[in-house]
């Protein structure tokens, strides 16, 4: 009976693996995104049920009161968080994933080293290579912790989101990593030794909070995601410890993925990812260059009236949504537009940057929320040389991702940054409410040229009275 059991559970736990890798391949592909993420919850209810036939569980009440709470935290998540606040989220679920994966440890390892109801305490049974696991799990499970609650406050503005520098900062911070992992190979050696192991998971926590206090607000994301790869790193390292594969292999899936996604988004700023980890960038300051309004340069704004008759006149038009699309929650409204446009022989492409927003994939999720055709969507790669042809570049609450600064002017924080090539549309009509900056608190010297108008408004009202004047045309 036990035997059939235990084979129920692993079976239980390779459904529940394949069904995960089946997620991660769904999200390569919007159109395929949302059943990746079906695949992977059902993986996640497989894996919990297999967890729960497991005959080390004397009596599953706190695991069912663990799972009501659970269950109604994640859903009053899921429908109030704004789509704006993702990034806070994701690093707060990761902070208390990590607390699981550090509890779990710190338990193991009081379970196994130390023998409690006997006057005297002494280790027993916890071989070299299992105290390699658990310390393994516990120092970035740790470090995880209190570097995803910062990344949280930063986001959420709990602490102030400009990077944090001192003198002999990365030295410091090398020093207690150093630290840390000397404490670990001693542990390894001596798993018995108690007071390096909480010393360690003390160390480990003082990192966390270190390491992301001289990282700016705009490198968050980044760093999220890296964490995230640590959170997988240490739930792997838990399922090693205590002899669970499902564990493992989710945790080497969600510690690759991460690491891979904190690469291609460094990339996607054109950033080193040294760089980003210590270089303190994206605190928001100003350029230090001369910019277009202290130039003199005056902008242009126009009304919906006129903007609506360039557009429905226009034969092709570039869309190009950014942050404050999301913040209006203005993309119904795209849709409409562009379906009116379409309606009257124009042709409509959507160019997506790929850090438009606050989160990979941020536009792609709302437009694809909004019904817009996949095929409609363009990465930058594939529709960059084609603005130079198009009649209007409609900018919605874009900014950092336009601004020709990144291509132009080597003094500007963005410098090097690959951008849209919206500049070089015939006509160029941003939505936006003020002359204010983007994320990286920057000027936009596109705002300036004399091909481009500003329709200045909420994104979603601008846009509706776009469609009203079209359809009264
Ligand atoms: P930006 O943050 O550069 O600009 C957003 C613009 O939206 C603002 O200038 C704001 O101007 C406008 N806006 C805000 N609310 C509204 C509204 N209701 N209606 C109309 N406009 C509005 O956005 P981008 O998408 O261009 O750039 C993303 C930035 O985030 C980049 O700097 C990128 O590096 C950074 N980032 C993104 C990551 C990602 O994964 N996507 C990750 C890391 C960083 P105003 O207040 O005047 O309306």
């Amino acid at each position: 009976m036990q035997g059939s059991i235990e084979y129920l559970i692993q079976a239980a736990y390779l459904a529940a693996s394949v069904l995960f890798i089946l997620g991660i391949r769904g999200l390569t592909r919007p159109d395929r995104a949302r059943r990746g993420m079906q695949y992977a919850a059902v993986g996640m209810l497989v894996a919990i049920l297999g967890t729960l036939l497991h005959h080390d569980i004397v009596t599953p009440t706190w695991i069912i009161i663990g799972l009501v709470v659970g269950s109604i935290v994640g859903a009053a998540i899921s429908i109030w968080m704004p789509m704006t606040a993702i990034p806070q989220r994701t690093a707060i679920s990761h902070a208390f994933g990590a607390l699981a994966a550090t509890l779990v440890g710190i338990a193991e390892y009081h379970d196994r080293v130390l023998q409690v109801g006997i006057a005297q305490y002494h280790p027993v049974h916890l071989s070299g290579e299992e105290m390699a696991a658990l310390g393994f799990e516990v120092m970035f499970g740790s470090l995880t912790i209190t570097g995803s609650f910062m990344a949280f406050g930063k986001l959420q503005g709990f602490v102030p989101s400009r990077p944090m520098t001192y003198k002999f900062q990365n030295q410091s911070n090398i020093g207690l990593f150093v630290l840390a992992f000397i404490l670990f190979v001693f542990l390894i050696i001596n798993p018995g030794a108690q007071a390096a192991f909480y010393l360690m998971v003390l160390v480990g926590l003082a990192v966390g909070v270190l390491i992301v206090l001289p990282i700016g607000g705009a490198d968050m994301p980044v760093v999220i995601s890296l964490l995230n790869s640590y959170a997988g790193l240490a739930s792997s390292a838990t399922g090693f410890a205590i002899g669970n594969n499902v564990l493992i292999i989710a945790g080497a899936l969600d510690g690759a993925s991460g690491f891979l996604l904190s690469i291609l988004m460094s990339k996607a700023m054109n950033r080193s990812f040294s760089n980003v980890l210590f270089g303190a960038f994206g605190g928001g300051e100003a350029t230090a260059a001369t910019t277009a309004s202290s130039a003199g340069l005056s902008v242009q704004s126009l009304t919906a009236e006129d903007a609506a008759m360039q557009l429905a006149y226009a034969r092709s038009v570039i869309v190009v949504p950014g942050y404050g699309m999301a913040v209006a929650q203005a993309q119904h409204q795209v849709r409409e537009l562009a379906e009116l446009i379409e309606k009257r022989g124009g042709e409509v492409k959507y160019a997506i940057h790929p850090v438009a927003g606050r989160m990979p994939g941020h536009m792609n999720v709302l437009l694809a929320e909004a019904n817009v055709p996949y095929d409609r969507l363009y990465d930058m790669d594939e529709i960059n040389h084609e603005f130079n042809r198009a009649d209007v570049a409609l900018v919605i609450g874009a900014n950092d991702v336009v601004n020709p600064a990144a291509r132009n002017d080597p003094s500007s924080p963005i410098h090097g940054m690959p951008i849209l090539n919206v500049d070089q549309a015939k006509r160029v009509i941003v939505l936006k409410r003020s002359m204010n900056p983007g994320f990286a608190g920057i000027e936009n010297e596109l705002f300036y040229q004399p091909n481009t108008a500003m329709l200045f408004g909420d994104a979603k009202a601008s846009l509706g009275q776009l469609v009203a004047e079209i359809k009264n045309l």
